[in-house]
């Protein structure tokens, strides 16, 4: 039996690939198939349709990446929405914060969540935190509708295909914009510059068209095709990013546990190496 599970980039050219004791569920929800394996060098792996979306190995890296990035440098952070990021993640990070007073999740997939909950317990034990709130429905949908503001929204999204399309349009992004408090900050996964499956390129300029300060944040995923992730940091505001003291005093509770994320690695995050900046032409440099 080949016990492998691969994951190809979009013109199959290139497939990562885990080899795996056991697929341990597998279910088609209204959305997607979902299946997770248990594999010998990443623990469970959970792949919605052909993509890897979390492992027990490397999902500490994401989520502390699109979490506390934005949290240190912004003085108040009373209300949090996230959209995608049904595995709970992201959420189980922001918890950690107690002068958050609110999360709201926005999840088209309610079986990503129980899921998560039953095989991934130690990534969902924010979910049932009491300032949580989880709205079953379209990331897009939602935040067009909405009358709330925001000091950070976090997309926590799968790749630019599927229902994930919209949250990756320069209107989505321009709505957020609006749903942002003055000192708000936008956070989103964005893909990696090596295959460039999805033009990152067409990806950063919609988003450099919406928000005055972009940064980029790189940080390694495993177990995604190109490993070397990318994450946005958009803010209305400059000078942004500096470290506020009233954070730093919650985060110094918690921040000897953290597997990734320390006050030296960010400091330097915002830096780029070449790559990168070829990487915004990088079809046309090769
Ligand atoms: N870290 C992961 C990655 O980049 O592969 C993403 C994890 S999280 C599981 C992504 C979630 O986004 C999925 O559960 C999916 O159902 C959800 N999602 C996709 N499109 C969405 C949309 N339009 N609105 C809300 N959630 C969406």
């Amino acid at each position: 039996m080949n016990n492998w599970f691969s994951e190809s980039t979009l013109n199959d050219t290139v497939r990562s690939s885990f080899k795996y004791k056991a697929l341990i569920h597998e279910s088609q929800s209204d959305f997607q198939r979902i299946r997770i394996y248990d594999t010998y060098s990443l623990g469970r792996l959970l792949v919605l349709d052909d993509s890897a979306m979390i492992s027990d190995k490397d999902e500490f890296i994401y989520h502390e990446v699109i979490t506390h990035i934005p949290i240190l440098v912004q003085e108040q952070t009373k209300n949090v929405l996230i959209i995608g990021g049904g595995d709970g993640g992201a959420i189980r990070e922001l918890v950690k914060y107690k002068s958050i007073k609110s999360i709201e999740l926005v999840e088209i997939d309610s079986a990503v969540v129980d899921i998560s909950r039953e095989f991934f317990p130690h990534v969902a034990s924010g979910l049932n935190d009491q300032r949580v709130k989880i709205h079953y429905t379209d990331g897009v949908e939602f935040i067009n509708n909405c009358e709330k503001k925001y000091d950070l929204i976090i997309v926590d999204s799968t790749d630019p295909i599927g229902p994930a399309v919209g949250l990756y349009e320069k209107k989505f992004y321009e709505v957020c914009r609006e749903h942002l408090n003055e000192n708000g900050i936008f956070m989103a996964q964005t893909e990696t510059p090596l295959f460039d499956e999805y033009s990152i390129s067409s990806i950063y300029d919609k988003l450099n068209e919406t928000f005055p300060i972009v940064e980029t944040i790189c940080a390694p995923m495993l177990i995604y095709p190109g490993v070397y992730w990318t994450f946005s940091f958009c803010s209305l505001t400059e000078g942004i990013t500096s470290f506020k003291e009233n954070k730093l005093c919650e985060y110094g509770e918690f921040s000897s546990k953290l597997k990734w994320h320390n006050l030296d690695w960010h400091k330097s995050c915002f830096k780029l190496s070449n790559l990168f900046s070829a990487s915004i032409d990088y079809k046309s440099s090769l």
